[in-house]
């Protein structure tokens, strides 16, 4: 969190101590075996384990099947309109930077019809946890191509495969004006998804992590090739990176060392097709956060903001 000065809206409670289940919600109606269940709990466990009190936590997404996410936190949630999840997230922490964010959007949401707003979030560098679920088809909307689909896979809109070459989410974003933070995971490596996002979350800044997420219902065989064949993963390695459990260093045999402020290694990482390089890409804590600039103001009483009115008016009189 920002050391930012900022009116404090809780209540005074008495100590909690928040269980697991004080973060469950509705019952998550995700399809079984789908991968968006094990980042749910991801979430879970980093808010249980740093006892983040639920009424200062939003969850915020778009449209897609990930975007149901924050029906099944007990917290604070937004469901919103398609590719708008970041907008809303970066509303919320303009005026509220007390709060902790988490947004969770797909690969349709984000990198198509939110694309506008995936390139701008990353410059205002809000502090929040941005996951993108990345099943390379529109799951909710059964099975459209979507902006990561590979090559040839057949979909509703591409009955012949699809045609374009995949958008490297990862890649693209290292490329956004004030990137700070970069990581790559997979859904089916808990220890590896939840050191992942327990980064993210301690982050200083906006976190992106491209998670691959497992469809089974629409694309089964979309990462079957890296959940069959480790050495197809790249471990990225670092004393600034990841706090892996040492069960994930043995279970893939490919690892590199990787420098995680090297921007331009990261590019390089981020653009390898021959593995899946997983860990975390790049990070800078020093790059500015918008919301340093908007909470300016917070905290003002109603007489103070009549002043301050009637003297932006008094500028405008003949
Ligand atoms: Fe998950 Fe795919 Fe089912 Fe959607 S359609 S809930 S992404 S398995």
């Amino acid at each position: 969190m920002i050391g930012l000065k900022q009116q404090d809206w809780s209540l005074d409670v008495l100590p909690r101590y928040f269980t697991l289940e004080d973060y469950e919600g509705g019952e998550a109606r995700w399809c079984p075996g789908c991968g968006d269940h094990g980042v749910l709990t991801a979430v879970q466990r980093i808010c249980r384990d740093d006892q983040v009190l639920p009424e200062k936590t939003v969850c915020v997404s778009g449209i897609g099947c990930s975007s149901r996410f924050p029906h099944y936190m007990a917290t604070y949630g937004f469901h919103g309109l398609h590719g708008r999840a970041l907008p809303v997230a970066c509303g919320i922490k303009s005026r509220r930077p007390d709060l902790t964010v988490w947004v969770a959007t797909g690969d349709g949401d984000c990198c198509s019809i939110g694309a506008g707003h995936w390139i701008h979030a990353i410059r205002y560098n809000m502090d929040m946890v941005v996951m993108l679920f990345d099943n390379n088809v529109y799951g909710l909307t059964k099975k459209q191509t979507s902006p990561t689909t590979r090559v040839g896979v057949k979909t509703n809109t591409h009955p012949r495969g699809a045609w374009l070459p995949p958008l490297n989410p990862t890649e693209a974003t290292l490329g956004f004006t004030n990137v700070s933070f970069v990581a790559n995971t997979v859904d089916w490596n808990p220890a590896h998804l939840h050191a992942t996002l327990d980064a993210a979350y301690r982050h200083r800044g906006l976190s992106f992590v491209h998670i691959r997420q497992r469809c089974p219902h629409f694309t089964p065989d979309a990462f079957v090739d890296i959940v069959d064949d480790p050495s197809k993963v790249l471990l990225l390695e670092h004393e600034n990176g990841l706090d892996v459990d040492p069960a994930v260093t043995r279970m893939y045999p490919n690892h590199m060392a990787h420098d995680p402020s090297d921007l331009i290694g990261a590019l390089a990482v981020a653009r390898r097709d021959d593995v899946a390089a997983i860990g975390l890409l790049f990070q800078d804590e020093s790059r500015p956060c918008y919301e340093e600039f908007t909470h300016h103001g917070i905290g003002t009483t109603a007489e103070e903001k009549m002043v301050a009115l009637d003297k932006e008016l008094d500028r405008f009189a003949v």
